[in-house]
This record gives structure tokens, C-alpha cells and sequence, in this order.
């Protein structure tokens, strides 16, 4: 291996003492070098050594055409320091820096400490005044993509990673406006700004060995560059650039490469190879000069998140600078036993590598690193929470057997297996001075109200109250009048009937005064609402018992809020999301756990049915005869994406042409988000009572609803909702003895939402309908990440369950030895937990 490297070694040195003439070999430097490549090629051992033999090749090429003596010592040395680098056997680096052979374009004036080492204390530079370029990049940022040049980074130990992105060099108002879009403010939301995926250009090839279609790099000299116009018009520019082995055509589309490159230089050239005209050609190629860090070329190149008006380069650029510049110096915030324990690299290489990967290795290091610490975050933030809930005392309901009995002797039914066990379980929890807090897991139809019903009857019979609150207003009313009818059957233990009031956004406000004052007087014994109950001041006389209902559509704040209403109350949350263990960990870690897994006796599955839009009539057939046999049924309407109004307008226009066209003689309702509550509530009822045949609504009828006498769902345009919709809409039906159908209209053909409605049909089963929409999609509606109020994750996915489960048991060690993270090695790591929960939660 040596012997090409040492010849190498000498010649140069040869060349140094001659003065940089071009004459240490005969023929010159680039003539060797065409001979040198095969033999140093031969001997390279490791594809980092083909790098560097390809690297060098391409210096030398370039030798020539540089006439300063200082360009030509430097672009000696860099190939030297890579000799050298081959010599000891390190792996290859990306180029280091030197100047470009030929005048730097502005763009290329940035420099960067390599990513390896971490920056030397920057001394603070002062931003030099922004080049013309960047002004008329500002005056016309959607223009077609201009590589903005950039000035130096600044320094950055004066700056914190709050400061605005303004403060770094080259970015305006114009371009801080750009990335605010991008949800990139400061300087940290740069750094956590992460790739979507990755170019992998780490292919470098010889042009000989270029084959069709392939993604590669080549590193070559440009022979010659020219613009012409294309025949639709457009101007184009056209290169020719070489290696050792052979030349290539590249086309750019983009007239401004005229200015970019230049006859002479070399550059890296990265994309797939085309064929025109029975010849190779690499169309458009990413491109860079060689001789300064590849960021755009030659590498795992990162894709970004992107908006109008920026360019990829520009923000690539941009973000190297940031990580160069700060990724190093952010002291890690993981205590390092655990970082030891759990193999994860220091918090600045994982930036690093996030972004900028060396290998597919070291990039699922970083991102496993940086997932970890996300979960990590969570599981403390949950586990702060709920020791704190607890160590708040608050008034134990203990129950009796014989209490038992008469809630179950008023209900019209036995209750099931498994809702017995919740009952038990909850009834446990209610006896203790430490407060509940319980999820109640049950698939939709399972019967989770009648368990909160049994909970709540418990706290009347201590003489407290108990709130429910739920997400809309519809299901708020359907509970109200349920519960209404239940506790009516279910006196009060002073001999009066138990008092039930609804609280909800729409009544008006004299009723909600008279409500509230109820409430506080403690006059109410039970409470329904939705949000409301949170948002308009309501206070408790004697709160003992706080349940939720469809937990997925709240946050974890406003169970907080909630919860605060009484003196720290016994907390119950249900919900029909049948998610995977490790999940409610994450989603619910400071919540135990209750499944209801058994259906009531007697229900059939539903059958579903996904029919294209030419099957219209058939479907309406079969709900028109559903309907003449007693039934009723649903249409839900198609998702018109602006708005709640439009999604009504929608609603109504289909609504009039399904009675006046369709369905003459039945009697059809409406039902949108845009009615009042009473006119909701009417409608409802009405449905309810059998007076309407078949409901027209959007998707205000989502969750909760029970109306047994349903049995058919009809989903319009069933590809726009996700799969967690599509559920809740079918759980509607099938709450009865009748056979039950959901039929699913959408004319979809290919994409995910194809295995949306296939997943639909196959199975009715809530937790494989969870675990695919994960897989699908990450984790979603299905698992109301969205909702949960938990901060966003921008690395973790939450179906990595090794990476989770690593991070709560961690999570759990930490916090059992430092619950308040008020150790010294801890105080970092809790500014940081403090910081990600921020304004989520009671986390304080
Ligand atoms: P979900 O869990 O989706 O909230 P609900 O509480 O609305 O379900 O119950 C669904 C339907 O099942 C309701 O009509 C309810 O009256 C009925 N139900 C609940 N428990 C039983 C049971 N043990 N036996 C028969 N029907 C039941
Ligand atoms: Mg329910």
C-alpha cells in the first residue's frame, strides 16, 4: 500500500523545495497523477482509502491550472495531510479546507471548522456587510434556486441557543420570515430542524464505472462550460468535466451555474446518471468544489424539511454553519451514567451526525441518542407528575357490597366480566387517601360509561361530586341524558334524588350562572360538560371524583386543569384507543391502567364494506331496506378540509339532496359542528327516539354516540379520514342486537389510504387498527398524540419501543434516586426537562 503513497510523499516534497513550478515530475503534476491513480488505486485497501486516492487524483489534476504559487502550496499540503491520513490507516474526512484553486465565488468565502473537532473558541467576528447576492436573494427569495452566499459564522459563545436566527450572518428579515414557516425561530430550532431523509451520494466513482440510473458522486475537472438555449427556449448550461478514466456531460437547467462554475476547477458532482443520446449524462447534478467540506455532495447528504423562497443549499449551508459553529458547544444535558450505560454518543456528535452523517452508522447512533433523550424527557416529566399527584391527599371513598348491589339492580343489564374488574379495580383505587388516576381502556361499544357511572355513584354516596367532562357537546347531552335517567332510579343517601347538570359552551349565560352557582353551592351532585367546564370559572363545593371521557381528544394540560377544579380529586380518563402497553406508558406514564376487554353479550361484528362511488345506488338500496325493517342508520359526509363552515355548508347541501332525490319517503336529520346546542340536541334526541331514519352529519358524530337502533354507517368520501376516525365512525353501529354494517365509499386507489380502508375491511379489532395506523403513519390520531399535550417529538417515533423502553427504565433509576434532578450532575438535565414540558402539563 505504501509505495504509491510514499512516491507520492516524495514528489511532492520535491515540488515544495522547486517552488511550486509544475516540475517535480516530467509532464507535470497531472500527468502523474493519471499514472499514479491506477497504482494507488490497486493498493488501496478500504473504500475510505479509494476516497482519498480519488481525492488526491482530482488535486493533482487541478495542479495546473493554478498560477499563485500560495493556492498551489496549499492544495500541496491538503494532499499531503491526506497521504498521510492513508498512512496511518485513519478513515477518510470529508475535504478539508482550502481555499478554492480559482477566485472563490462569495458563496465559497464560508468557512467551517471540520466536523470532527469541535470549533476553536471563536473570537468574535464582525458580520461582514452582506454581499450583493444576498440582497437580491432577499428581493426575490422564490426566485429558481440561487445559492445565497453566506458570510463566516459568527461566534458563538456570545450568542445562546435562544437567540434569534437574525443573529446569525446572512439571514434578514426576509429569510427569518422564511424559516419561521419552517417553525425555525432560533438558534436551537435550526439545530433540531432534522433532515426528513438522506441523499446517499457516499458512492464515489470513476467516470469509466458509471452505469445507468445509478445515484453517484464523481469528482472530475471541468474541461470546458457553456450556456446555450435549449429548444423549448430556456437557457441552459452544459460542462464537460473529466477524471483520469473519461469524460461526462452534465446539464444544468439553471442558467446561474454559468457563474458558478468555471473552466479549471474541480468540483464533486453528485446525482443519478441519465442517458441522452446513447451516451451518459448527469442532468442537474448537486454539485460543490472539491476542495472544502462537502456538504451537498460526496456524502450522506441531508434533505430538509422545506418551504417556498429558501433553497436546499442555502439551508443546508446554513444549518452546517449552526452545527459546526454550536453543536459542540452545548454542554450535554444527559447525566453521563446514563449515556454510558446506554452506549449513546455525546450530545454534539449526535447533532452532528443527525445532520451531516459520515455513515449510515454513526447516523442511527445519533438518532437513537436523540429519540432517547426525548422519551427520556417524558417519562421524568410523567413520573414528576404523578408523584406529586400523590403526595396530595385527598377524601377516600370507600364502598360497600351492599352498595354494589343497588347500582347494579337499577341497570337494565348485567354488567360484563370485564366491567366488573374495572369497577373492582376502581373502587380500590377510591378507598385510598392517595388520589386515583386510572385509564380506562376499552374498544368503542365496550361500555365504559356505565364503569364511570359506577365510580360516580360511589362519590355521591360519601356526599361528593363528581365531574365528567367530555369532548363535544353532542356527547356531553347523550351522557346527560343517560345518566339523568340512571340516577333517577338511584337515590341519594340524605333520601333525595341525585341532581345531574350539564355545563356546556352553548347554553346561555344565565343558565350557565344558575349552573355554576349550583355547582359551587353544592346543590349538583354530578356535572357533564365539555371544555366549558374548564374554561368558565367553575368551582366545587365538594369535588371527590374527575373522569374524562375519549381521553385521546384532550391533553395532558387540560387533565391538569381539571383535576386542580377540586382539591386534588380521584382522576378517571377513558378512552377508546386500544394502544400497545409501552405506548400508554409514554402517553399516560402517570396514569394506571384498567381494559375493558370483553364486548356486552349478544353483539354481532359489524361487517364493512368498501364500495367505489359508481356503487352509490346499491348502498343507498341497502340502507333504504335496513330502514324498512326498523333500523336506522348514518351518512357521514366527505371531509371539505378549510373549515368547520364549510365542512356545514357541505353537509347541508347533502343533506337536502338526499331527502328531496334519494330518500323521499324517510325521514332524514342533520347534524354539523356549525348548529347550536339545542338544535344539536333536538336532532339527537329525535335520532335517538327513532323519529329520524337516517342521520346526515359530519364528523361532529365522531365519538361516544349510542344509539343501538343504528346499524348502518355509510362513510362518504371514506379515503379523507384517518384510520382512528374511521373507527369511531363504525363504532357507532353494532351498540345493539341487529346485524350492523359500515359501508365505506371511496373511489382511492393507490397510497396509504388504500390500506386505510383495506385495514378497515379486514379487521374490527381497535388495537390491530392502532398498530397499523402506526405502522402506516407514525404514531397519529390513533394514539391522539396530537392532543395528548405531550411536547412534539421531533426525533423519537413513538413505535420505537426498544428505544422507549430503554429511556423509562433509565427514566425510573434517575428518578428514584433524585426525584427533584436536584443533584449537581443533574442540574443540566433538569433545566432541560423543565424546558421540554414547558406549558404542557402541571410540570413544574
Ligand atoms: P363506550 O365504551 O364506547 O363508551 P358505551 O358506554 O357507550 O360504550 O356503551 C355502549 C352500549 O353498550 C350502550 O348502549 C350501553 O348501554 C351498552 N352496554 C354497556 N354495558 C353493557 C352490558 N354489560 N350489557 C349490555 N349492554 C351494555
Ligand atoms: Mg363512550
Amino acid at each position: 500500500m505504501s509505495d504509491a503513497f510514499e512516491r507520492l510523499q516524495k514528489i511532492l516534497a520535491l515540488e515544495e523545495r522547486q517552488g511550486f513550478r509544475n516540475k517535480a515530475v516530467i509532464g507535470g503534476l497531472d500527468k502523474f497523477a493519471a499514472r499514479w491513480e491506477a497504482d494507488a488505486l490497486n493498493q488501496a485497501k478500504t473504500p475510505d482509502q479509494r476516497i482519498e486516492v480519488q481525492a488526491i487524483v482530482a488535486l493533482l489534476m487541478g495542479y495546473p491550472t493554478l498560477e499563485d504559487p500560495a493556492a498551489r502550496a496549499r492544495v500541496v499540503n491538503d494532499i499531503l495531510a491526506r497521504a498521510q491520513r492513508v498512512l496511518r490507516g485513519e478513515p477518510a474526512v470529508a475535504p478539508t479546507l482550502v481555499e478554492a484553486p480559482t477566485a472563490p465565488a462569495a458563496e465559497e468565502v464560508a468557512t467551517a471548522p471540520a466536523v470532527e473537532s469541535p470549533p476553536p473558541p471563536a473570537e468574535p467576528t464582525p458580520p461582514p456587510p452582506p454581499p450583493a447576492a444576498v440582497e437580491a436573494a432577499r428581493a426575490a427569495p422564490s426566485e429558481p434556486p440561487r445559492p445565497a452566499p453566506l458570510p463566516p459564522p459568527a461566534a458563538p459563545p456570545k450568542l445562546g441557543l435562544e437567540a434569534p436566527v437574525t443573529r446569525l450572518p446572512g439571514v434578514g428579515p426576509r429569510y427569518a420570515q422564511l424559516l419561521a414557516k419552517l417553525g425555525i425561530v432560533t438558534i436551537r430550532d435550526l439545530l433540531w430542524h432534522f433532515p426528513r431523509r438522506y441523499e446517499d451520494y457516499s458512492a464515489l466513482k470513476l467516470i469509466s464505472e458509471l452505469t445507468l440510473n445509478e445515484e453517484c458522486t464523481v469528482i472530475a475537472n471541468v474541461w470546458e462550460v457553456q450556456s446555450r438555449k435549449a429548444r423549448n427556449g430556456r437557457e441552459i448550461v452544459q460542462a464537460i468535466v473529466g477524471d483520469s478514466t473519461g469524460t461526462i456531460q452534465v446539464t444544468w437547467f439553471n442558467p446561474y451555474m454559468l457563474r458558478q462554475i468555471k473552466q479549471g476547477h474541480t468540483v464533486v458532482l453528485s446525482g443519478k446518471i441519465d442517458v441522452y443520446f446513447g451516451r451518459l449524462v448527469m442532468n442537474n447534478p448537486a454539485w460543490e468544489p472539491l476542495d472544502r467540506q462537502l456538504i451537498h455532495t460526496g456524502r450522506l447528504v441531508p434533505i430538509y424539511p422545506m418551504t417556498q423562497g429558501v433553497s436546499a443549499r442555502w439551508l443546508r449551508r446554513l444549518i452546517k454553519q449552526t452545527v459546526d459553529a454550536w453543536a459542540y458547544q452545548i454542554e450535554d444535558y444527559l447525566p453521563r451514567a446514563v449515556r454510558e450505560r446506554q452506549r449513546l454518543p455525546s450530545l454534539g456528535e449526535a447533532l452532528a451526525q443527525a445532520h451531516f452523517p459520515d455513515t449510515q452508522e454513526r447516523l442511527a447512533q445519533a438518532r437513537r441518542r436523540l429519540s432517547f433523550e426525548e422519551f427520556f424527557f417524558i417519562q421524568l416529566g410523567m413520573l414528576r407528575q404523578r408523584q406529586k399527584r400523590q403526595q396530595e391527599p385527598t377524601l377516600p371513598l370507600p364502598a360497600s357490597p351492599a352498595l354494589w348491589e343497588t347500582f347494579a339492580s337499577a341497570l337494565p343489564y348485567a354488567l360484563t366480566g370485564a366491567q366488573q374488574r374495572a369497577l373492582r379495580e376502581i373502587a380500590d383505587d377510591l378507598a385510598q387517601t392517595r388520589p386515583m388516576s386510572r385509564l380506562l381502556q376499552g374498544d368503542v361499544g365496550s361500555g365504559k360509561t356505565v364503569v364511570a357511572a359506577g365510580a360516580m355513584w360511589i362519590a355521591i354516596n360519601h356526599r361528593a361530586q363528581a365531574v365528567l367532562m367530555a369532548p363535544t357537546e353532542i356527547l356531553a347531552e347523550q351522557h346527560y341524558r343517560n345518566l339523568s335517567r340512571l340516577f333517577a332510579q338511584l337515590p341519594h343517601p340524605d333520601g333525595r334524588p341525585v341532581t345531574v347538570a350539564l355545563l356546556t359552551g352553548s347554553r346561555s349565560a344565565s343558565e350557565k350562572e344558575e349552573t355554576r352557582a349550583a355547582i359551587a353551592a353544592g346543590a349538583v351532585d354530578i356535572v357533564i360538560g365539555t371544555h366549558a367546564l374548564i374554561q368558565e370559572g367553575v368551582t366545587f363545593a365538594r369535588l371527590g371524583l374527575a373522569i374524562i371521557d375519549e381521553q385521546h381528544r384532550f391533553g395532558v394540560a387540560q387533565r391538569a386543569a381539571l383535576r386542580e377544579k377540586g382539591y386534588n380529586p380521584h382522576l378517571l380518563v377513558m378512552s377508546a384507543t386500544p394502544i400497545p402497553r409501552t405506548l400508554a406508558l409514554t402517553l399516560y406514564g402517570d396514569l394506571d391502567c384498567s381494559v375493558l376487554d370483553e364486548m356486552p353479550p349478544g353483539r354481532q361484528p359489524i361487517r364493512t364494506r368498501w364500495l367505489r362511488p359508481v356503487e352509490r345506488e346499491r348502498a343507498y338500496d341497502f340502507l333504504r331496506r335496513r330502514v324498512h325493517e326498523g333500523r336506522q342508520g348514518f351518512i357521514i359526509c366527505p371531509l371539505v378540509e378549510e373549515s368547520e363552515t364549510s365542512d356545514a355548508k357541505a353537509a347541508v347541501a347533502e343533506h337536502q339532496r338526499l331527502q328531496e332525490e334519494v330518500f323521499p319517503e324517510l325521514k332524514l336529520g342533520l347534524l354539523h359542528g356549525r348548529m347550536k346546542g339545542e338544535e344539536k340536541d333536538a336532532v339527537m334526541q329525535a335520532f335517538a327516539r327513532g323519529e329520524i331514519d337516517i342521520l346526515v352529519a359530519t364528523s361532529v358524530v365522531e365519538v361516544g354516540i349510542d344509539v343501538p337502533n343504528a346499524t348502518v354507517m355509510l362513510i362518504e368520501g371514506a379515503e379523507r379520514f384517518g384510520l382512528a376516525q374511521l373507527h369511531q365512525f363504525r363504532g357507532r353501529v353494532g351498540r345493539g342486537e341487529h346485524p350492523s354494517y359500515c359501508i365505506l365509499l371511496s373511489d382511492a386507489d393507490a397510497g396509504p389510504s388504500v390500506e386505510r380502508l383495506a385495514a378497515m375491511e379486514e379487521t374490527q379489532d381497535g388495537f390491530v387498527l392502532a398498530q397499523k395506523d402506526l405502522e402506516l403513519r407514525g404514531p397519529g390520531d390513533f394514539i391522539g398524540t396530537r392532543q395528548s399535550g405531550l411536547p412534539p417529538l421531533t426525533m423519537a417515533r413513538l413505535s420505537d419501543v426498544p428505544t422507549l423502553e430503554a429511556a423509562r427504565a433509565e427514566a425510573e433509576l434517575v428518578f428514584a434516586a433524585d426525584p427533584d434532578l436536584a443533584a449537581p450532575e443533574h442540574r443540566l438535565l433538569r433545566k432541560q426537562v423543565v424546558r421540554f414540558w414547558h406549558g404542557r402539563g402541571d410540570l413544574s
